[in-house]
């Protein structure tokens, strides 16, 4: 499943074309684009664990609104069950770097 940078459509097979380069035989580069929209180069889509949404980004099984959500909710339970400092410590290791695990 792929989907597209631009429109967001998903689809399962892109439209392919050739770009030769002026050679009179193959290898020619292929070239991916959505069917819909023909923008070049769709991304692979992946489906989000907690909303089932596809996207093109996925962080730890999250897409994007989700990962900002639960970054939200970690903050707040953070700042519920630990005083500043310790938080400064955690915040810094767990929430500024996208690859952060829950
Ligand atoms: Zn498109
Ligand atoms: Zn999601």
């Amino acid at each position: 499943m792929f989907i597209c940078d631009e429109c967001r459509k998903l689809f399962e097979v892109c439209n392919v074309s050739y770009e030769t380069h002026g050679l009179d035989t193959p290898p020619y580069e292929q070239i991916l684009r959505c069917p819909y929209c023909l923008a070049c180069n769709p991304s692979f889509a992946h489906r989000c664990s907690k909303c089932g949404e596809y996207t093109a980004r996925i962080f730890d099984g999250y897409c994007g609104e989700c990962k900002e959500q639960l970054k939200k909710e970690f903050r707040k339970t953070m700042e519920e069950n630990f005083c500043i400092e310790d938080r400064r410590f955690l915040m810094y290791n767990a929430l500024y770097d996208d690859d952060w695990a829950l």
